[in-house]
């Protein structure tokens, strides 16, 4: 069993406390950009190579200007994100709108920006027609959704046919040649048929499937295909006994598959693009949250000050998040304790039989992984208020790049009546 290490200190979480109260999210800026610079030297071999990042995971705008750097795009799946991007200065063609169930007024504001829409479904095609008067972009993208099981080997990894995104294998056809006759010139392909997976063979099985589609399209409907968009879906290891993926196998399997499909059929000119959220953010976020109670009962519990509403998918899923006790990272694990937050709701748990070195009050626990879908699944449920983002810098120091929420905010959305007065919170 490999130890999973922090990427921070006791030390300097006890210095940290000196301007910034727990709970918060803390990022590893050093472990971003040597991760981002990894992935784009894993795809490098294709000239028109793309990551956008998928902002749903980290919707933070310091953390989008670090990728921004590595020359990242953003995948964006609502108005907000958009927006963020757009103010952000991203380029419209460094912009995906990869949604679904789209409302109308998010694919006006993503063609008014020129971010590159990408349809979930075909009937999304009359949907867009007015709301675009028939002024289709140049460039449009469609999702496909082959059904069935998604399987490696004999595994199954996912259940395409049971997921509400993308198009059949004939609607996606179909869509195709509509969209031509509407006047689209240029096309992409996207797909996303399983989450978090743990195997360098996804993307070179997603990577098969989507080019010998790709062939198909061009074959059956004359259109230019542009980019292949192998979308989300490469994981990280939550658990300390998991083997991580190694992104450089990982972009040379996907060379591979492109070498032996795409090429000999003309189309050794496609630019691969990848919307990856987890896989650039995860490892490199934790949640630092203070034990401050314990209980004997039926079961040994230690509370601490997070709570789900800042991590919410121990809650949610059952998700593993392995826990660090800081300073004690090579004490003996001779306690079993459930590890749990203040909602009024007993899923409200971080952990639950696990083992740990025995907790004092005051002692940080650093609940590792948050850093991709932690923060940004977060809510206000039990009037519980968000935690602040702060960023470890690489040269150590601490920038906070979102601040804690306080009551004001909580009660702004009454703005309109008279209880922020009461509260003397105007
Ligand atoms: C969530 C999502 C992603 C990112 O998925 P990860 O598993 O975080 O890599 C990418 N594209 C789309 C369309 C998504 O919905």
């Amino acid at each position: 069993m490999s130890q999973k290490k922090t990427f921070v200190t006791l030390e300097q979480l006890k210095e940290i406390n000196k301007t910034y109260p727990t709970p918060y999210h803390l990022y590893d800026e050093k472990g971003i950009r040597a991760n981002a610079e990894r992935l784009k030297k894993a795809f490098s071999w294709n000239k028109g190579y793309r990551e956008y990042f998928a902002v749903k995971a980290t919707p933070n705008p310091f953390i989008l200007n670090i990728l921004k750097e590595y020359g990242c795009g953003t995948d964006c799946s609502s108005m907000t994100e958009l927006m963020m991007s757009h103010a952000l200065d991203f380029k419209p063609e460094e912009i995906m709108f990869s949604s679904n169930d789209t409302p109308a007024e998010e694919f006006a504001y993503a063609a008014k920006i020129g971010a590159m829409i990408n349809l979930d479904d075909i009937t999304h095609i009359d949907f867009l027609d007015k709301i675009l008067d028939g002024k289709f972009p140049e460039t449009m993208s469609c999702r496909y959704n082959p059904g069935g099981y998604f399987k490696l080997g004999t595994s199954i990894m996912d259940n395409p046919g049971d997921a509400k995104y993308g198009m059949t294998h004939d609607q996606i056809i179909e869509a195709f040649k509509i969209l031509k006759s509407k006047g689209v010139k240029h096309f992409g392909i996207h797909s996303f048929l399983a989450s978090n997976t743990v195997s360098n063979e996804y993307y070179p099985a997603l990577a098969k499937i989507l080019f010998e589609l790709a062939v198909e399209l061009k074959e059956k409907t004359g259109v230019d295909i542009r980019f292949i968009n192998l979308s989300g879906g490469i994981g990280i290891a939550y658990k300390p006994d998991q083997e991580e993926n190694d992104i450089a196998v990982i972009g040379e399997g996907v060379h591979k598959v492109y070498d032996e499909v795409l090429t000999p059929n003309g189309m050794g000119d496609v630019a691969i693009y990848t919307e990856l959220g987890r896989f650039m953010l995860a490892p490199y976020g934790c949640l630092v949250t203070k034990a401050i109670h314990e209980k004997h009962t039926h079961k040994e519990y230690i509370g601490v000050d997070a709570c789900a509403v800042n991590l919410m998918r121990p809650a949610m899923y059952g998700a593993y998040h392995h826990i660090t006790v800081a300073g004690k990272e090579d004490a003996p694990c001779d306690h079993v304790y459930d590890i749990t937050g203040s909602l009024c709701e007993n899923n409200d748990k971080f952990a639950i039989d696990r083992k740990l070195p025995k907790i004092d009050m005051g002692d940080y626990l650093i609940i590792h992984d948050t850093g991709a879908h932690g923060f940004s699944m977060g809510y206000n449920y039990n009037g519980k208020l968000r935690s602040s983002e702060l960023l470890l810098k690489e040269d150590g120091s601490v920038e906070m790049i979102r601040r804690a929420e306080t009551p004001k905010d909580y009660f702004a959305t009454f703005d309109f009546c008279n209880i922020l007065d009461k509260l003397n919170l105007k």
